[in-house]
C-alpha cells in the first residue's frame, strides 16, 4: 500500500502546486500508515527531484525513457497506471491543471478507481473510504464526496494545502513503464509559452486589470505593481478581446481559473463570469472608482478610488515593504 503523487513540471522544475500535492500525499500517507511516493516524468535534475523529498516524498520514481517529449495525458496516464500497480498505490494524487484533468479521467478508468478533481484539503480517512471537499457551480457551493473502492484518483486545487519544506532526502529510482499505443497517434503538438516570469495558474499573488484601465498603454503600472509583489498579471475578458493583453491572461469562466492567496482586481466590474475564475482566491482586494461595482460584494478589502491615483500610491507603499 502507498500514496503515489504525480509531480508535474515546467521548464525542468517541479511546479509548486505539485509540491503541494506531495505535501498532501505525505499527510494522507501518515493517516493511512503508509508512505508517499512521488513520480516525475521527463527531464529533471537531481536538485529538482529532491524538492519532492523536502515536500514529503520518501521515494521518487523518475521516468525519462519511452514517453513523448511533450506532456501527454494519454501517455502519462499509462505510465501512472503501471507505476500505481507496481507500488500498490491505493491513492494517486496530483495537482489540478489542464494536464492533470486529462490524466485523472484516463487513469481512473485504467485503475477502475473512484475519482474527484479540484479537492480543497487533504482527504479525510473514513474506514476504507476517503471523504473529500470540492467546490462546485463555479465556486458558489461546496460538495462533500465519499470515495470508495480499492483505488482513488484525486486532484488537488492549487494553494489548498500548505507546502511542507522540511522532509528528508528521497531515494530516486529510474524506471520505465509501458505507454498506450494511442499516445503515438498524436503526431503534432504546437506549444506556445505564456509570457511573464510567473505562471498565472501557479501564482501566489495575481494583479489583474480590467477595462477601467482605458488602454494597453496604462498597463505599465499593473506590471510594476506585479513585479514588486512577485505576482503574475491577469485581466478581464474584454481586455484580452481588445488585444490589450495576451489571451492567456484572461481570467474567468471562459478563461483561466486562479486560486492565489491574494487577487488584486483593478478597474474590473466583477461580472459573474469574471468572478467564476477567482472564487478560489484566499483574499480579494478590489480597486474601483464606482462604489456600486459588483466586485466589492466578493471583496475582502476594497478601495473606492481612481486606479490612476490609487495604484501609484500602492506601488510606492509596496516598494517601502
Ligand atoms: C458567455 C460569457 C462568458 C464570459 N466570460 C468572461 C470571463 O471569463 N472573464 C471575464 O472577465 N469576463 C467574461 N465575460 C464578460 C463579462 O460579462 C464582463 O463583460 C467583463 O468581465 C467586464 O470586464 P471589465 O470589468 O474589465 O469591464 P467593464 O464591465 O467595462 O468594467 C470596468 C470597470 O472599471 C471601473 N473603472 C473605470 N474607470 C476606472 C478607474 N479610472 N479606476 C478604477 N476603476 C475604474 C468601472 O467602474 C467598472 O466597474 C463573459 C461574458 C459572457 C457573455
Amino acid at each position: 500500500m502507498s500514496v503515489l503523487i504525480f509531480a508535474e513540471g515546467v521548464d525542468k522544475s517541479i511546479k509548486k502546486s505539485s509540491l503541494e500535492a506531495v505535501s498532501a500525499g505525505f499527510a494522507l500517507a501518515q493517516k493511512l500508515n503508509t508512505e508517499a511516493i512521488a513520480i516525475a516524468i521527463g527531464d529533471y535534475d537531481t536538485a529538482a527531484l529532491q524538492e519532492l523529498g523536502k515536500a514529503g516524498a520518501k521515494k521518487v520514481i523518475h521516468v525519462t525513457a519511452g514517453v513523448p517529449a511533450y506532456p501527454s495525458a494519454l501517455a502519462y496516464a499509462s505510465v501512472l497506471a503501471g507505476a500505481a500497480k507496481e507500488v500498490g498505490a491505493t491513492v494517486v494524487l496530483l495537482s489540478k491543471s489542464a494536464l492533470g484533468d486529462g490524466i485523472v479521467a484516463r487513469l481512473s478508468v485504467q485503475l477502475n478507481a473512484a475519482s474527484a478533481t479540484g479537492v480543497l484539503a487533504v482527504p479525510e480517512v473514513n474506514g476504507d473510504s476517503l471523504k473529500v471537499k470540492k467546490s462546485i457551480y463555479t465556486g458558489k457551493a461546496f460538495a462533500d464526496l465519499s470515495l470508495s473502492g480499492a483505488v482513488k484518483v484525486i486532484s488537488l486545487a492549487k494553494n489548498a494545502v500548505p507546502l511542507k519544506e522540511d522532509g528528508a532526502a528521497a531515494t530516486v529510482e529510474s524506471k520505465t513503464y509501458p505507454v498506450s499505443d494511442l499516445a503515438g497517434k498524436l503526431v503534432h503538438q504546437k506549444e506556445e509559452k505564456a509570457s511573464g516570469d510567473i505562471l498565472l495558474t501557479e501564482a501566489d499573488i495575481v494583479v489583474s486589470g480590467g477595462r477601467g484601465l482605458k488602454g494597453p498603454e496604462n498597463w505599465g503600472m499593473i506590471e510594476e505593481l506585479a513585479k514588486i509583489l512577485g505576482a503574475a498579471t491577469g485581466c478581464s475578458k474584454p481586455v484580452s478581446d481588445l488585444d490589450w493583453r495576451p489571451h492567456h491572461e484572461h481570467v474567468g469562466q471562459t478563461g483561466v481559473k486562479v486560486s492565489p492567496n491574494l487577487y488584486i482586481a483593478i478597474g474590473i466590474s466583477g461580472a459573474i463570469q469574471h468572478l467564476a475564475g477567482v472564487s478560489g482566491s484566499k483574499v480579494i482586494v478590489v480597486i474601483n472608482k464606482d462604489p456600486e461595482a459588483p466586485f466589492f460584494k466578493a471583496a475582502d478589502y476594497g478601495i473606492v478610488g481612481d486606479a490612476f491615483e490609487v495604484v501609484p500610491k500602492l506601488i510606492e507603499a509596496a516598494k517601502k515593504l
